[in-house]
């Protein structure tokens, strides 16, 4: 049977737009089917939010060659600061301390996406753009996916055909696969602030009665927020006035930073855990958000697709090497395998955290506290953390 393609990637965003660029050496020959133009992804608020990037996502960047033109917009984070509003708690980590430059990176997701975008053109990849997925039917040797593009239907056949669609994957949904849903009731509001201090490439986690709140470096004296808390207190807190909205935070966050004042729209996005309940179908594999959507409190959603990324590519070239078929069930099964660890155990750090530190329950909060005193005393603990902001990027 003849094919189109030998990889098909459904959504060319950060995650899918970064395989495709992983294997861009290689002599596969590749499709991305694209839903949004230039256009419209730049006309989109949600490029505004802030990403903290481990420094293991970082390296891979910089592997695929995008790291060293976004560096100069991106912000090192050179200290951490985690406290207790209200309580003495507080912990501090250095980079230097670790002998590095720094924890991790920030960067704005639209700089990130911008980036990867213009590296998409000069692929010999095709890029079927805008164009949505609308069928998909798998046989012994191929995919063949029903693709609308204008009032056009394409009818592309690729071996492998790879879902990173987002959140709201229409390839998941096509083939029917079942989604576990944790709704966490809670919104993060997130918003940039202008700081009368220098930030001074620090990173603020501060829990607060509402909830968790970090403050990103983005600039010398402008940070990213993202709040989170209750529903219904978001609800409030994003339709009070601006005035109010920053006297709120200045509350929550104290004079750290000087005085703060709010320097872009202030955005709501519901948390829930959405985990597929299948990473691989026939010759279908599901990658970053299309398998797993999580609360950004931990700021692992995209390193974690990266991660699952850069271990495909680096899979397929393998196989490639010895001239095997990439969509055999078999190997799509030993991928998922190989990806499981990483999965179950972000998905439980951050679940971890959030139950931890969403909490204004007493003893809870108290013994959050005391962790915070222990861990500034205790080197090995703090050890511990260093590592975990560096390689899995939590924000804490
Ligand atoms: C407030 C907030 C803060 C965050 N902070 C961090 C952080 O600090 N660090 C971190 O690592 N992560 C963070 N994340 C998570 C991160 O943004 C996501 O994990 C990441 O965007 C997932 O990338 P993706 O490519 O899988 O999906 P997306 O970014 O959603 O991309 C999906 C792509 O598929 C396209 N598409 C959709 N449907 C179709 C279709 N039917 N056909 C063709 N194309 C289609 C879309 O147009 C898009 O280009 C945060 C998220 C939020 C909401």
């Amino acid at each position: 049977m003849s094919r189109d393609f030998d990889l098909l990637i459904v959504g060319g965003g950060l995650v899918g737009g970064s395989l495709a660029l992983a294997l861009r050496d290689t002599p596969l020959r590749v499709g991305i089917v694209e839903a949004l133009t230039e256009t419209q992804r730049l006309a989109l608020a949600a490029g505004d939010r802030a990403l903290a990037l481990a420094r293991g996502t970082v390296q891979i960047l910089d592997r695929l060659g995008i790291w060293q033109d976004v560096a100069g917009k991106a912000m090192p984070i050179r200290h951490i600061h985690v406290s207790d509003r209200g309580r003495f708690g507080k912990t501090r980590l250095h980079a230097g301390e670790k002998g590095i430059d720094a924890l991790g990176q920030v960067i704005v997701a639209r700089t990130l996406e911008d980036r990867i975008a213009q590296e998409l053109q000069g692929l010999d990849a095709e890029l079927v753009c805008p164009a949505r997925v609308i069928g998909l039917k798998a046989g012994p040797e191929a995919v063949c996916v029903t693709v609308k593009k204008g009032d056009e239907c394409l009818n592309l056949t690729a071996s492998l055909v790879v879902a990173a669609d987002g959140g709201n994957s229409t390839v998941r949904k096509l083939l029917e696969i079942e989604q576990k849903v944790r709704d966490y009731q809670q919104t993060a509001i997130v918003t940039e602030v202008a700081t009368e201090a220098d930030v001074n490439f620090t990173a603020y986690e501060r829990f607060t009665s509402a909830g968790p709140l970090a403050l990103l470096p983005l600039e010398r004296r402008k940070c990213s927020v993202v709040w989170t808390m209750e529903n219904q207190d978001a609800d409030e807190l994003l339709s009070e006035s601006d005035s109010n909205f920053t006297a709120n935070l200045q509350t929550a966050f104290g004079y750290w930073l000087g005085k703060i004042q709010l320097a872009s729209k202030r955005q709501g996005f519901p948390l829930k855990l959405i985990r597929a309940e299948k990473m691989a179908d026939d010759r279908v594999l599901l990658i970053g958000n299309a398998m797993h959507q999580i609360h950004p409190v931990a700021g692992q959603g995209f390193n974690l697709g990266l991660r699952d990324a850069a271990f495909l590519a680096e899979q397929l070239s393998t196989r490639l090497a010895f001239n095997e078929d990439i969509g055999e069930n078999a190997f799509l099964a030993r991928y998922v395998r190989a990806r499981q660890r990483d999965l179950a155990n972000t998905i439980h750090f951050t679940d971890s955290l959030i139950r931890a530190f969403c909490t204004d329950f007493p003893p809870l909060a108290l013994a959050r506290n005391a962790a915070l005193v222990a861990l500034d005393c205790f080197p090995p603990a703090k050890r511990l953390l260093a590592r975990h902001a560096m390689g899995y990027g939590f924000r804490l």
